[in-house]
């Protein structure tokens, strides 16, 4: 996250601007809502997967606290060390000591925007620990030396030649690569960073509380190797990832693949269980779960809390005309977005992120398709209203407008002030108000009030 004051009216205007990137955004997000649209028209039951979803999800955010004693103490019985950090800083130190305590080096790490949000690549590479993203489009944005555009997919505003040109700079591949021949030269690059890696780090799509898991989903395979080459594995995962049970897992996953990229079920799936066992050939010596609150328990108690729910699809970004209009670094935060402009504000504060409940039409697309059902335009717009309180002239008015007696005397000095020209309205309070307003003048003879109590009494 950039520690440059977020900025999203100047950062969305120089984004619109930027037309290669609107076009690349605007590609795969089209591209991805399709694939979301056929994927729901061939699940006939998907509303009641949803229902289950937000049912299941409420349960769960009104239990956090014993989910995660439930997840901590199963973890630990399969042999992980669990960590729990209050905060980024206290998240990234941990790593840092994790890796430390290990001699660990180098990392070769699978995409997460919880350690994106704990900025955890930038701490490690501080304490001299070099960490390679091993999911392409997280290579890719490392290589160009950005940050992710949308949660699901990380480089959407870059186009194939753009990425070609990159390869080409960095890699020194030659120019104007196929896709496949960018894979290629990607998956040469990494093979040996994942055979050298000390550490494997990695989120958690789910954390199940009944068994200890942390389950993956990935359409690349790096996860695979990611947990199961280097001897450390280490999993930053958001306490709003905990479900209860293993049987929970098939319907969430059916919501995720299909609200992410219209699949029916991801191409890999990993379920990480413990270190690797006496016995076993393959797996980590040591796994370390860093359970990361960073607000999520405060916001539980909230009246946001189904911001909990999100499955880190990324459907109401793909969806979101204003998402597809700027991208997504012109939010300048972790979570762009619809979820983002509400999680974002919740996370690191409404005076951060002030402008982004104001970066949505409240056209409602976001709600209509995402999987867990979170009310994100409800949320958005409650947002607005804890950003713009009333101010205290505000306030003042409408105790004014419920106090009849202060309402005649008002009405009396308006009266009196319109007559002249409204120039006591000219107020300090009032002054941009009536720049574009011309204030009438009241007409002679009796007021409306004056005439409404003269034909009561007349009755
Ligand atoms: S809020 Fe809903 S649609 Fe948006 S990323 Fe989260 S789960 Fe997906």
């Amino acid at each position: 996250m950039s520690h440059i004051a977020p900025n999203f009216r100047k950062a969305s205007r120089d984004a619109v601007l930027n037309s290669q990137v609107i076009a690349a955004v605007r590609k795969t997000a089209n591209l991805l809502s399709g694939m979301m649209a056929l994927a729901v028209a061939d699940t006939p039951d998907f509303e009641a997967l949803r229902d289950y979803g937000r049912t299941r999800k409420l349960e769960i955010s009104g239990n956090l606290e014993k989910y995660e004693q439930s997840f901590t103490a199963n973890a630990h019985a399969a042999g992980a060390v669990v960590h729990r950090a209050k905060d980024a800083a206290e998240a990234a130190r941990l790593a840092i000591k994790i890796a430390a305590d290990n001699g660990a080096k180098t990392a070769v790490k699978g995409k997460s925007m919880t350690a994106e949000e704990v900025e955890l690549n930038e701490a490690l590479e501080a304490a001299g620990i070099t960490v390679t993203e091993t999911d392409m489009g997280e290579f890719i944005i490392q290589l160009a030396n950005e940050k992710p555009s949308h949660i699901m997919a990380p480089a959407i505003h870059r186009s194939r030649a753009q990425v070609a040109e990159l390869f080409t700079d960095k890699l020194g591949t030659p120019p104007d690569l196929s896709v496949e021949a960018l894979v290629a030269a990607a998956r040469k690059d990494l093979r040996e960073k994942f055979l050298a890696a000390d550490m494997g780090i990695t989120g958690g799509n789910f954390a199940i509380a009944d068994t200890g898991s942390i389950v993956l989903v990935s359409n690349e395979g790096n996860i695979r190797m990611t947990t199961t080459l280097p001897r450390i594995h280490l999993a930053v995962v958001g306490i709003d990832k905990i479900i209860p049970e293993m049987a929970d897992m098939p319907k969430f996953l059916a919501l995720l693949a299909r609200s992410a990229c219209g699949q029916t079920i991801s191409s890999y799936m990993s379920i990480v269980t413990g270190p690797r066992r006496t016995g076993e050939e393959e797996g980590p010596e040591q796994l370390h779960i860093i359970l990361l609150d960073n607000g999520r328990s405060r916001i539980a108690k909230g009246p946001y809390r189904e911001i909990l729910h999100c499955l880190h699809c990324g459907a109401c970004l793909s969806h979101c005309p204003v998402y597809r209009a700027v991208g997504g670094h012109a939010y300048q935060a972790t979570y762009p977005g619809p979820m983002g402009s509400v999680i974002s504000p919740l996370i690191s504060g409404l005076e951060i992120y002030a402008d982004l409940p104001n970066a949505c039409t409240l056209c409602g697309r976001c709600a209509e398709v995402c999987p867990v059902c979170v009310p994100l335009p409800d949320y958005l717009r409650d947002l607005r209203s804890d950003v713009n309180k009333p101010p205290f002239t505000m306030k003042l008015t409408a105790f004014g407008a419920n106090t009849p007696s202060l309402y005649r005397l008002g009405m009396i000095v308006m009266r009196r002030m319109l007559k002249k020209g409204g120039k006591g309205l000219m107020a300090p309070a009032l002054k941009e108000w009536m720049v574009c307003r011309e204030p009438p003048k009241p007409q002679e003879g009796e007021s409306f009030r004056d005439w409404w109590r003269t034909r009561s009494h007349g009755k």
